[in-house]
């Protein structure tokens, strides 16, 4: 099973991510991630990207493309995978589309995490204070803006694109853990 996850910062795409993980046998793969290994064991890769990410900007598409498509062909991958922050825009799902039918694969279903503006910005910024000197130098208050400024530009339209091909489904993300959690199971057993 082949899972797209959707949703802004804050929206909790990851812990999400993790459950679907366990429950299918499928793998998490989030560019977020993976770029932050890059940087922390301070490889080429990371170099190019750590003032980017630091930022709340978005890496080059080719940059992460190229991550995502080595990624899943590994055999971790066999059952599936849950992509969590990929794609973040237009250019990044036309991208995956082209690599997903060369590798004869496809997507079962995508899944928007819809979160309410509002409290949205409210969540962003009690993690900022919360998390402030911890160890994602992209989570100060700047920095989490760019990335919501940044969500809204170029990764809203990624919904229309998947609503488009009928692979859209939108869970309620506001709700607890566990609600979220169900909804998507029941999301999930649907597209079956
Ligand atoms: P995340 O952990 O998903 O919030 O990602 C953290 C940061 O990594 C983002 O703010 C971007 O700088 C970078 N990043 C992660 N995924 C992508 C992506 N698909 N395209 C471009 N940049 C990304």
């Amino acid at each position: 099973m082949n899972i797209i996850l959707l949703g802004p910062p804050g929206a909790g795409k990851g812990t999400q991510a993790e459950r679907l993980e366990k429950r299918y046998a499928i793998k998490q793969l989030s560019t977020g991630d993976m770029l932050r290994a890059a940087v922390a064991e301070g490889t080429e890769l990371g170099k190019q990207v750590e003032a980017i990410m630091a930022r709340g900007d978005l890496v080059p598409d080719h940059v992460v493309v190229a991550i995502v498509a080595e990624r899943i062909d590994a055999a971790d991958c066999a059952n599936g995978f849950i992509l969590d922050g990929f794609p973040r825009n237009v250019g990044q799902a036309e991208a995956l589309d082209r690599m997903l039918k060369e590798k004869g694969k496809g997507l079962d279903s995508v899944i928007e995490l819809g979160v309410d503006e509002a409290i949205l910005i409210d969540r962003i910024d009690k993690r900022a204070a919360e998390t402030a000197g911890g160890p994602r130098p992209d989570d100060n208050v700047e920095a989490l803006r760019q990335r919501l400024a940044v969500y809204f530009e170029q990764t809203v339209p990624v919904s229309a694109y998947y609503r488009d091909r009928g692979l859209l489904r939108t869970v309620d993300g506001m709700a607890d853990i566990e609600t979220v959690s169900r909804e998507i199971e029941n999301v999930l057993k649907r597209a079956a």
